[in-house]
């Protein structure tokens, strides 16, 4: 992939926002003293959340938080696209469509008007996706959020005029190298770490619970295998369904995994 540090001395950088619940840009800003630093290496030309206002403007990266959601959305990151050297999509949202992509496939317009008093005003497509659907989209961060450390990391790797590390392991190479216990061994708890991609440190299993799949799916996840593995725990097929359903249900081995069980005549 290009990368910027050959093309601008203090490379102009965006943070846009779709629909998302402004999550991952909040780890950009709980960076602290780092965000600091990167604001001293960078121009923080457009981030509305952190104060500067400008999202029209040319800059060589842009950070792009949410999925696609509205018509207007589908303008706005065609335009951006246009606009950006390079363009870097973050956090579930942005990378699957997120949790709000639960509606797809099972859109009911009825619901606008039971759950709004003012249905005229919403004008939601009757799907989310991801910013890849639309437009190209350069590297992709994933997570629900991203880690603050990562963005970093890809921001330095650019800066330096290298592409930036896509770690797609398994989120079970992280909490074995770490030497955290196996939740799924010890406790017998449904698991999603070892179809999920590696980046946050094995968090949930350091704290002893079960990963969910935030960070989307791993390379060469063995989908029917863990599935399998579900059901030996004495998951009904339902549960195992909604293990694969989450924050990141319209990722297509996710989604495909899922579905797979459902044609399977038992969901
Ligand atoms: S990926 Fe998660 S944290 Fe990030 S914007 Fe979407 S919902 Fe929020
Ligand atoms: S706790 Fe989860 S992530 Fe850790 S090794 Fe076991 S299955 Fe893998
Ligand atoms: S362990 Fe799984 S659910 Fe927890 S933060 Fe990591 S990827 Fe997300």
């Amino acid at each position: 992939m290009k990368t910027i540090a050959a093309s601008a001395v203090r490379p102009r950088v965006a943070v846009h926002k779709f629909s998302s619940c402004d999550g991952c840009q909040l780890a950009f800003l709980n960076l602290g003293e780092d965000l600091l630093t990167l604001a001293s290496r960078v121009d923080l030309v457009h981030f509305a959340e952190a104060g500067p206002l400008d999202p029209d403007t040319e800059v060589d990266v842009a950070f792009v938080e949410g999925s696609v959601s509205t018509p207007e959305d589908t303008e706005r990151i065609r335009q951006i696209r246009a606009h950006s050297r390079l363009l870097i999509a973050i956090g579930a949202c942005a990378t699957s469509g997120g949790i709000q992509g639960l509606r797809n496939g099972v859109f009911d317009s009825q619901w606008v008007t039971q759950i709004y008093s003012h249905p005229e005003a919403i004008a939601s497509l009757e799907r989310s996706t991801p910013i890849a659907s639309h437009v190209k989209v350069d590297f992709e961060l994933w997570g629900c959020p991203v880690s603050g450390p990562q963005m970093l990391a890809v921001v330095n790797s650019l800066l330096l005029g290298v592409a930036p590390r896509d770690n797609a392991d398994k989120v079970c190479t992280e909490c074995k190298r770490r030497g955290y216990p196996c939740v799924m061994v010890t406790h017998g708890i449904a698991c999603m770490g070892p179809v999920t991609r590696a980046g946050c440190g094995a968090l949930c299993p350091s704290l002893g619970r079960d990963c969910y799949g935030c960070y989307g799916p791993a390379e060469n996840a063995n989908t029917d295998a863990l599935a399998a593995r579900f059901a030996g725990l004495g998951l009904d097929s339902v549960a195992v369904v909604q293990r694969f359903q989450s924050i990141n249900s319209q990722a297509p081995v996710f989604l495909a995994a899922a579905n797979k069980i459902r044609v399977s005549g038992n969901d």
